[in-house]
Parts: C-alpha cells; structure tokens; sequence
C-alpha cells in the first residue's frame, strides 16, 4: 500500500481499545480483484473474539450513554475531520481491496463522513414527548433511550459508508458498535477504527473484528447482550440473520437486495434519462444495490435511447481503478464474473440481442465489458435476478399500467428510477410503484438527508436521515401521578 499515512493499514482487529489477533493466529488472505494479488491478510475470528467485543462493548456501554449528545457529537465530528483529512488514504485502500475506480472511492469515503457530519449534529434534537392524559391526576411522557450494545454487519461493495452510515446514528445515540465487515474488504473498516480510536471514542465503543462470517454473524445474533442487528448484504443471508435474531427478539435492520427498475417515459428528457442510466447502472462496476437492473424504454423513444445509451456505454474505460482513466473497474471475485457471463448467455439464448459487450473484458481476471442487451424478454434469469455486474437489459413497452406491473413484478423493493415530465403521470407512477425509493429524473438518488431502505423482501427499517435515528432507540413510556394539589 502507498500510503502517505502508514498507519492506516491494519491486519489486526480492534477489539475493547486495543488491537488484537485471532485467539489461535488464523488469518484470512486478501486479494487485490484488479491484479489478483495478495494485498495482506486479518485475523479469523470466531465465537469466542466475538464474545470478547461484545462484553467489551456492554462494559462500556453505562459510560458512553451517560455522556450528554453534546460530548458525543464532539467526538463523532473529531471522527469525521480525521476522515476527510486522509481522504486519499482511505480511498487509496477502498480501490486496491474493492477495485471501484480511485474517483468513486474518493466520493465514498466523503459519503460516508457525510453520514457522521450529519448524525453529529441530529443526535442533539432526540426529543421526547409530553401527551395529554385523560385522567385529571396524570401526565404522559415519553422519553428516547439508546437500545444497547449494536451489531453491524456490512458488505464489500461500500466498505465505508456501510459503516458510517450504521455506527453514526447508533454512537451518536449512546449505542457501543460489534462491526463485522465483509472478508473481501476488511482494511476499509479497520482503517475506520484507527481514526475512531484517534478521534477519542472510550475503548469498547468502537470494535470492529473480521473472520469467519457464519461464527461471528450466530454469536451477534444469539449473544443476548446485543440488543440490535444491523444487516447490508443480500436478501439470503438477511434471512438467516433474521431467524437466528428472533431466539433473543432483537430489534433488526436489514438492507437487503434490489432489482431496481429504470423506466424511460415518452416524454422524457431522453440525454438526461441516458446519463441518468449510465450513473445508476456503471457505478462501481454494477455492483451496487440500486443499480438500475431493468431498463423499460416506451416505444416510441426505444431506438432513439437505444443509440444514446449504447454510444455513452462505449466510452467506458475498464481497467486498474488506481489509474486515471479508468471509470470502470473489475469484479469483485470469480464468482461474481461467473452469474454475469451466465446472465448474459441466458438471456441472449432466451432471444435477447447484444447492443455493446457481452463478454469477458480482454484485461481477463475479475473484468467484463460494459454490456447492453436489447429486446430482452421475460424469460431471461436477468429479468428476474440480481445480476450485481455492468448488464443492462433493455424491454420495451407501450402503456404505463403495462410497465407498472412490470416493475412491480419482483419480491425486491428497494430503488425504482423513473424519467418523464408530465406532472400527473410523475405522481401517479410514484405512488404505483412498490419501492423504498423512487428516484424521479434523476440517476443517484443518496444522500444523508435521505431515508434509504426497501419493502418487501429488499429490507426493514431506514438508514440516513432524521428515520435513521429510530433504528437505535427504545421508546420509553413514564406513566405520572401528580399527586400535589392543582396549580393555578
Ligand atoms: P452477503 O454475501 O450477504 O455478505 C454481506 C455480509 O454478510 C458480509 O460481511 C459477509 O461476510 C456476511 N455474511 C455472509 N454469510 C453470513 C452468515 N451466515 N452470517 C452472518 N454474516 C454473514 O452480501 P455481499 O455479497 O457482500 O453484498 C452484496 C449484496 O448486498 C447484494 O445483494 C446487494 O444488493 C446487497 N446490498 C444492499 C444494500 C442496501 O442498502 N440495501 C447496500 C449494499 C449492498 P463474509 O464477507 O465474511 O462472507
């Protein structure tokens, strides 16, 4: 790693304040995707380091609640300066382990700082609530209390702001944080801790360890001193994360898969409804999970945005995200690029035609050409799976109600795009479609300010925004007896 600060990169987990191995030595290797090289390696933890970061994280618990929001913001904003000013370190870090272009990781880590300049300042206005009783002697008050000691679970294809976006609200309320992050990109997260030990957050508060997933993820969820699940990842692991939560009733979020639709009006702007779609689709190499999944295009303006779309998606640079040109890097993993070629050959054997791409880039390794795929029909595993990979099937379609079925017509809920400018059809398809988000005009809906999560099987609870809060509070209610005589 060619870091201005050496520091930052850490094989160690860190765990009640201090940086530690696994018990008996295991590591796990990790791997650049771009070169296929070894970057380093962390420890594999299992159940018993677990268990260790959690009490860790109870003891300290009493303390960190009891500082007032104000202390707690102080520390956080400290946390995010730290952040910002070794930017070019962490994004340097995010691209050689995750291979998002160096520009995209640098948008990342100021996203995910983001998340912790706003938490700092919303954990000061967590107001309770004072209700009229309706019986004369009695008062109604309802105060906000953080629910505990908070496991965090996050995936590799935003390996920082998966994490500030769940610890900024949980410490700013008073929760300490287990975080587990994702084996294929662990030293985003450890350099998280580095600057959160830094910026003065009292040991245990912050503890992040990495190693094996199913160990980790049982104990998180079965340990009943954790009181909360904070999940990113796809739909299936969630699930297992859900059951094994309901043996201790925990309280549970849940981020899950997206199979986001892209709808192109006739009215639309049709260049802007292009770029909005190379954004949504090509960031991060299609590995994102509101990345536009199904482009539906009116007839009217398909070949039109057909001819748009494909020109832009062949001035796509694929390569190394550490070079300067590159706007596209390679997948995560073998297996990744495996459901992509098979995605591909599925739907053009199912009568799909190949606009642009549809194959392995000639860089080999994890990399595949930007591929469009036109008269995509209903029979495609595309149209019905995740693909997490730089494809875009195109359908066409001829009337609304057609392509709000069409939508609709998945278990996911998470991101919906649409393009149009008639103000009736813009609010009458917002409200028809079954989606956590529903991006109107534009290709890049996040931001802190914003509730981001999903329905249906694409997740519970919301991350980001004054909602975001909510996912790490208990609401208490005092029942009181005014006892004194009436005052005038
Ligand atoms: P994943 O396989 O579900 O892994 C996510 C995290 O869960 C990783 O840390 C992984 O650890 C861990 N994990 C795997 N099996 C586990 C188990 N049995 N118990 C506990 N933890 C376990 O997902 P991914 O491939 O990293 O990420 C891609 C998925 O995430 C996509 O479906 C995408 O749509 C979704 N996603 C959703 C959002 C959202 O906000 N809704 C955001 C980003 C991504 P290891 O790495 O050690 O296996």
């Amino acid at each position: 790693m060619e870091l201005k600060n050496k520091s930052l990169f850490k094989q160690e987990c860190f765990i009640g304040g201090k940086w530690v191995k696994s018990l008996n030595n295991d590591t796990i290797q990790v791997d650049n995707p771009a070169t296929l090289k070894s970057i380093g390696n962390v420890p594999k933890c299992g159940k018993e380091e677990t268990k260790n970061a959690i009490e860790a994280a109870n003891d300290a618990f009493l303390n960190w609640k009891n500082k007032t929001a104000k202390e707690r913001s102080i520390i956080l904003k400290q946390w995010q300066d730290l952040i910002i000013k070794n930017v070019d370190d962490l994004a340097h870090i995010m691209t050689v382990e995750q291979g998002k272009p160096l520009a995209e990781s640098k948008g990342e880590i100021l996203m995910g700082a983001s998340y912790i300049e706003f938490y700092a300042e919303e954990v000061k206005r967590v107001y309770g609530d004072i209700i009229p009783d309706p019986l004369p002697d009695r008062r109604i008050v309802v105060i906000k209390q953080p629910v505990g000691v908070v496991g965090a679970i996050t995936p590799w294809n935003f390996p920082s702001t998966m994490i500030t976006r769940k610890c900024a609200p949980a410490l700013g309320v008073g929760c300490p944080v287990v975080i587990k992050p994702a084996s294929q990109t662990p030293f985003s997260a450890l350099a998280l801790a580095v600057l959160a030990e830094e910026a003065g957050f009292p040991p245990g508060v912050f503890n992040v360890l990495t190693g094996s997933a199913s160990e980790i993820g049982k104990e998180l969820t079965e340990n009943p001193i954790v009181k909360k699940i904070s999940f990113t990842g796809s739909t299936e692991v969630g699930k297992i994360l859900l059951k094994q939560s309901a043996s201790t009733v925990k309280k549970v979020s849940m981020e899950l898969g997206g199979h986001a639709p892209f709808i192109v009006f006739e009215d639309a702007n049709i260049d802007e409804a292009v770029s909005g779609a190379i954004m949504s689709k090509f960031r991060n190499s299609g590995q994102t999970c509101i990345c536009a999944n199904r482009l539906f295009v009116h007839e009217k303006v398909y070949e039109e945005f057909l001819e748009k779309f494909v020109k832009k998606v062949a001035e796509i640079k694929v390569g190394n995200g550490l070079e300067e040109s590159t706007n596209s890097g390679p997948l995560i993993d073998q297996y990744s690029l495996e459901k992509v070629k098979d995605h591909v050959q599925d739907a053009v054997k199912t009568g799909a035609k190949i606009a642009i791409g549809g194959d392995i880039h000639k860089l080999g390794g994890n990399f595949y050409q930007p591929t469009v795929l036109s008269n995509v029909t209903n029979k495609a595993k595309i149209t019905y799976e995740e693909t997490f990979g730089p494809v875009a099937p195109i359908y066409k379609f001829s009337s609304d109600e057609e392509v709000i079925n069409l939508a609709n017509d998945t278990p996911y809920g998470l991101a919906s795009y649409f393009y149009a400018r008639d103000i009736g059809k813009i609010w009458k398809v917002a409200e028809a479609l079954e989606y956590g988000i529903v991006s109107v005009n534009t290709g890049l809906p996040t931001k802190a300010e914003i509730p981001f999560g999903g329905v249906k099987e694409s997740g519970l609870g919301r991350e980001g925004s004054k909602y975001g809060l909510d996912d790490y509070l208990e609401i208490k209610y005092l029942s009181l007896i005014h006892i004194s005589e009436p005052t005038r």
